[in-house]
Formats: structure tokens, C-alpha cells, sequence
């Protein structure tokens, strides 16, 4: 679905990724990133989102060159990012955030926003109410819902858990192992443990480069992993 080779991202004359390389393959159902801060985890992800363009290497999506497309178009083709800020329309009403979610999709909205407020009850018990006065955690289920409102075939999360309490944090695992029995999810999180729980393939990244990468079982029994993320 996705092929990284040897990308490389600047910001200005900041290099901030180095030599990056991953896959995301066709039976992949969670692929996770994980590092501490400021490894460059969410860059990449704006990097596959074609909002920055990298300096060096390959990205191929479905087997087109993203350097040939642009943001819009890698939507179209099915890769969608949730970012970590959420980028909601406080402003505007759940159900116009849902709206404003499919917009590449627009004939089957009702039938896909159906889909999406089974998955997240409560995007349809708040329909009415504005994004910006929405909790924490319904927030975060509306910025995830909106995502799945463009019908993606591979679905990016920047942190979905961030901020949250224990609990919801808990809840919102749950719903993304749900969701990816439909939908490839990459997921990027702090949180190593429950990440790493759920991926089929996991890349570590540190500085800047990939320092670890195998199945989500070798990263948790990786002793590098254990001893640097998953104290106690
Ligand atoms: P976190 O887990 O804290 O969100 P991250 O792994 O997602 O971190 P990035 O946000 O990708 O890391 O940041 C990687 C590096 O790039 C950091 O050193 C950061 O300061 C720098 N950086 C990010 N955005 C910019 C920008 N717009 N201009 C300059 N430097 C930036």
C-alpha cells in the first residue's frame, strides 16, 4: 500500500528525518510508529500526507510516486491523517464536521456518517452540539469520525490517545482495533505499550532515523524497547 525509501525532511535547513524507510503492506492492519518526543513522528506523517515535501527518497502510495500528487489527491486515493491538534471546526456542529469530513464522498454521506455514529454513538447523541464545547475524549471521536467519513483505505493517527484520561485512552484503543479490521491504521502514539499491543508491524524512531522496526511482539520484547519506553 505504502513503500518509504530512504526519505529525508527538512525544515529549512533543519534536517529532521534521516534515511527513513518502511512499508505499509496490503495485510497490514496496524502499522505503528513509535519515539519520544520530538523524533520526528509526526513529521513523517505530514510527509505521507503530501503537507511537507521530503528533500530526498521515495514515498510510493498504491504505487504512485507522491511526489506526483498532491495533498488533496493523496486523500482522494485513500490515505487520510487525523492530526495530533485535531484540527477541528469549533464553530461548527458535530454533523458539519462529519460533513466536512466527506467531502470526497459527498453521494453516500448519510450511509457513511450511519456507519461512522454506530462506531461512535456519541457523534450522534452530540450531533447538534458545537465541536469546540465537545469534551476531550468526544473530541478526539469526532476528529477519528471525520476521518472515516472520507471512506479511507488507510487511516493515519497522530496520537489519538494524547491528553486523555487512562480510561479513555482505553476506549479509544478499543475503537481502533475495531476500526482496523476495515481500514489500515497507522498509528503513532507515546503510549509504547498499548500501541505495540495492537500493531502487526512497528518502527521505532529516534532522532530522526528508524532505530528498531519487526512485529509489534519483537519491538515489546525488544530489550532496547523495554528498558527505554516500557519501564515498570
Ligand atoms: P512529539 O511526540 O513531541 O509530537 P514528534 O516525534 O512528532 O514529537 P516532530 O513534531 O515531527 O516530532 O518534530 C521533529 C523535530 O522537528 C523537532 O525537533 C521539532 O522541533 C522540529 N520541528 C517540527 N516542526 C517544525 C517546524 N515547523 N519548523 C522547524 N522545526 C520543526
Amino acid at each position: 500500500m505504502i513503500t518509504v525509501r530512504d526519505l529525508d525532511v527538512h525544515y529549512g535547513d533543519l534536517q529532521v528525518l534521516w534515511d527513513v524507510s518502511l512499508d505499509v503492506r496490503d495485510d497490514d492492519s496496524v502499522v505503528v510508529i513509535v519515539g519520544p518526543n520530538g523524533a520526528g513522528k509526526t513529521t513523517l506523517l505530514k510527509t505521507l500526507s503530501g503537507v511537507l515535501t521530503p528533500t530526498d527518497g521515495e514515498i510510493r502510495l498504491f504505487d504512485t510516486p507522491t511526489s506526483t500528487l498532491s495533498a488533496s489527491d493523496i486523500v482522494r486515493r485513500g490515505f487520510v491523517h487525523v492530526p495530533e491538534k485535531r484540527n477541528l471546526f469549533g464553530d461548527l456542529s458535530v454533523y458539519e464536521n462529519l460533513r466536512m469530513g466527506s467531502y470526497t464522498q459527498r453521494d453516500d454521506f448519510e450511509a457513511t456518517r450511519q456507519e461512522v455514529v454506530e462506531m461512535f454513538p456519541v457523534l450522534e447523541e452530540r450531533r447538534d452540539q458545537k465541536a469546540s464545547t465537545l469534551s476531550g475524549g468526544e473530541q478526539q471521536m469526532l476528529a477519528i469520525g471525520r476521518g472515516l467519513m472520507a471512506k479511507p483505505k488507510v487511516l493515519a493517527l497522530d496520537e489519538p490517545s494524547g491528553a486523555l484520561a487512562p480510561q479513555l485512552a482505553e476506549r479509544v484503543f478499543q475503537k481502533i482495533d475495531t476500526i482496523s479490521d476495515d481500514v489500515t491504521v497507522i498509528l503513532v502514539e507515546q503510549h509504547v505499550d498499548q500501541a505495540l499491543g495492537l500493531a502487526d508491524r512497528a518502527y521505532l524512531l529516534e532522532n530522526g532515523r528508524i532505530a528498531t522496526e519487526g512485529t509489534g511482539r519483537e519491538l515489546l520484547e525488544s530489550e532496547h524497547v523495554r528498558e527505554s519506553y516500557l519501564s515498570g
